[in-house]
């Protein structure tokens, strides 16, 4: 630590152990959708086809074309994965599964892909199911939790409970698959405790990924219906960010990875459709994290102050691989809070620019 002028310092900072849950390792993912098949519940918030952004229901012809115009256009030698998002994979009829399931595996056979993940409900997940799936080189299942109180899942009509959760995650991780978890803040009913009780247990099943969405509310779904009648509120994008924040801060201690947090925008999910409400945000992801680098943030700031009283203008310096504009913030909202709080300002260098 060094001054460079009268009332202005550098410091470093490092964010290493915060950061480390959001560290990916770098690979390709093929995301093949399958918009609401093989699912048969009505969860309040779904519509399934709108997330998604496309409606058609792909074949196995399909599923192969896509395959192939991915890689095609891939760069590096990296591994490439093949993910079912969308629908609930394992409640498709058991052809239908194998068809889609070949498709992708003659790819992992061929050495071109190197694994394949899908995405389902936990009251799905069956030994005879885990068992089709280990054989067809599936290497991640996720389950879409959303929530570990049975209020919030009856309410927001999930049609299954904690324990078939629980029961999943066990057998998967039994069967030697990659566990990962889909979970929402803001769902009806659902509160700050009840999210931190979530996460809580959910990191005792020891997953390995996990996915975080703040609830929108789509045009179509029982949930609009619900926001219409003034029987549901959704979240304000501040109650949102603070929701994601608690759930990204309980994860510090665990090596859980945080793969998302936040829906992906698509045509139809933007800041500006009137058909969708809630706390519809492009970089919630940048929000959230920003968040929880201000601890650490205001934490030096304090003790710079308790030991240079006059500093008005503190330089921190980090690694070269953080982007500055996560400490910074989204329209530096971490650079104004610490301004508003202490009158100091801050600036953020890399290492290599020092
Ligand atoms: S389980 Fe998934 S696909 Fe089925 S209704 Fe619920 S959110 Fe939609």
């Amino acid at each position: 630590m060094h001054s460079n002028q009268k009332n202005s310092i550098d410091i470093p900072i490092d964010f290493g152990i915060l950061l480390k849950n959001f560290s990916k390792e770098k690979q390709y993912t093929i995301p093949i959708f399958i918009p609401h098949v093989g699912c048969k519940n009505e969860c309040v918030f779904c519509n399934q086809k709108k997330i998604s952004g496309q409606t058609k229901i792909p074949d196995k012809n399909d599923i192969k074309d896509t395959i192939e115009k991915y890689i095609e256009k891939f760069k590096y030698d990296r591994k490439i994965q093949v993910a079912f998002f969308g629908g609930s994979f394992t409640g498709l009829n058991i052809s239908k599964q194998i068809d889609y399931l070949k498709s992708a595996y003659g790819y992992v056979k061929n050495k071109k892909v190197e694994s394949i993940r899908l995405s389902t409900r936990p009251d799905y997940i069956s030994v005879r199911t885990l068992k089709l799936l280990k054989k067809y080189g599936v290497k991640s299942i996720e389950i879409g939790v959303q929530s570990m109180s049975n209020d919030v899942l009856t309410v927001s009509k999930r049609g299954h409970q904690r324990t078939d959760v629980i029961r999943a995650a066990r057998l998967i991780k039994l069967f030697g698959f990659d566990l990962g978890f889909q979970i929402m803040v803001g769902l009806p009913k659902s509160t700050e405790k009840t999210e931190i009780d979530t996460i809580k247990t959910l990191l005792l099943l020891k997953p390995k990924e996990l996915r975080v969405y703040p609830v929108y509310v789509i045009e179509q779904s029982e949930l609009f219906d619900m926001y219409k009648e003034g029987e549901y509120e959704p979240l304000s994008l501040d109650d949102a960010i603070d929701r994601g924040f608690y759930i990204v801060n309980e994860c510090k201690n665990s090596d859980v990875k945080i793969i998302k947090l936040g829906l992906q925008s698509t045509d139809e999910i933007t800041q500006n459709n009137e058909k969708i409400v809630g706390p519809v945000c492009d970089n919630y992801a940048e929000y959230v994290i920003a968040k929880l680098l201000l601890e650490e943030i205001d934490l030096k700031i304090k003790e710079v102050l308790s030991k240079n009283e006059n500093v008005n203008k503190v330089n921190f310096i980090v690694s070269k691989d953080i982007p500055i504009s996560l400490v910074v913030g989204p329209k530096k909202v971490n650079v104004d809070y610490i301004k508003k709080k202490y009158n100091v300002e801050f600036k953020v260098k890399n290492t290599e620019n020092r």
